[in-house]
């Protein structure tokens, strides 16, 4: 499913889209960004400040009606292009569909941000297989499909790229409740220093970017296993609660993102949280 449009086919009029200037225009005005887990949360908010900045974005989700929705609002921020592809990560033949498609309709990618993942709690004695791989599957698979198909596309084009890839603090701090989803981000965050390194002579950057405790709808998606539902829906509260109580909003993370992409940096943590926890990492005593 696609949904083309720019500022002047949207319909009805725009309600103020904001003007696409200074550095931010300059740098991304006209590039092509695609943005996974865009119907929602930080990928949302992603699409949209590419958006304002006068990008064409892809917003890619498994979600259709979150992902023709973001399209419509990145068109009303100023995109200038905006289209809503409905793609499962996880699902290796719908990324190379959706690569083909992207390259043949809409050009090479110039920014992928690879921001799609699904929360997992519990420890690991009572984790599931199953939920081992629903969790691998999305934040790793669905990461190492995104860096591979548009990695070449950017390498062959042979102009350069950015590729951000959304860890987590969770990737560099130990915790008895997140074996599971910490792994996955342990993995993206080594996944994209490696991928640095190889891509680093092509012009390419990569970014690892690691939140840490942001208001968005993952506590809705995270799962905890191994207790029964009401002990479950009360650990949604408690989370949602401390996320509230942290009220760190998506849109800081997506200035975050474009900054990184901007200065070509590496490893950002986000949040103040997830700096002290990765500046304590980096300290921690050698066993
Ligand atoms: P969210 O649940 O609001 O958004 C995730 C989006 O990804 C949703 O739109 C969902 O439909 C989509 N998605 C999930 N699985 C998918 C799949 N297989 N294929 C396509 N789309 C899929 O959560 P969020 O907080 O905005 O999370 C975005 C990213 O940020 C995730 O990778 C998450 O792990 C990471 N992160 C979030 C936090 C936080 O506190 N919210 C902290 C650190 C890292």
């Amino acid at each position: 499913v696609a949904q083309e449009g720019g500022p002047g086919s949207a319909g009805a009029a725009p309600a103020g889209p904001v003007a696409a200037t200074g550095p931010r225009a300059e740098r991304f005005g006209g590039r092509l960004v695609l943005v996974t887990g865009a119907a929602s949360g930080i990928g949302r908010a992603t699409a949209l400040a590419f958006a304002a900045a006068g990008a064409r974005v892809v917003a890619v989700d498994r979600d259709a009606g979150g992902a023709a929705r973001t399209a419509e609002l990145a068109r009303r921020a100023g995109a200038l292009k905006a289209w809503a592809e409905v793609v499962d990560v996880s699902d290796e033949g719908a990324m190379e569909k959706l690569a083909a498609k992207v390259a043949g309709e809409y050009g090479v990618v110039d920014v992928l941000v690879n921001n799609a993942g699904i929360g997992m709690s519990g420890p690991f004695l009572e984790t599931s297989s199953e939920d081992w791989r629903k969790v691998l599957d999305v934040n790793l698979w669905g990461v190492i499909h995104g860096c591979r198909l548009f990695g070449r596309q950017m390498a062959d084009r042979g102009q350069g790229g950015h590729i951000v890839n959304i860890a987590s603090a969770a990737a560099y701090q130990p915790s008895r409740s997140l074996p599971a989803y910490g792994t996955s981000k342990a993995a993206v965050l080594m996944l994209s220093q490696s991928l640095r390194a190889e891509l680093a002579d092509r012009d390419i950057g990569v970014t690892a970017v690691c939140p840490g405790f942001i208001n968005t709808g993952i506590t809705s998606t995270s799962r905890f296993t191994g207790v029964d539902a009401a002990e479950e829906r009360r650990r949604q509260r408690r989370a949602a609660r401390l996320y509230e109580l942290r009220n760190y909003p998506p849109e800081k993370v997506a200035d975050a993102i474009l900054r990184a992409v901007l200065r070509n940096s590496a490893v950002v943590p986000v949040t103040p949280e997830a700096r002290g926890t990765l500046l304590l990492s980096r300290f921690a005593p050698k066993v």
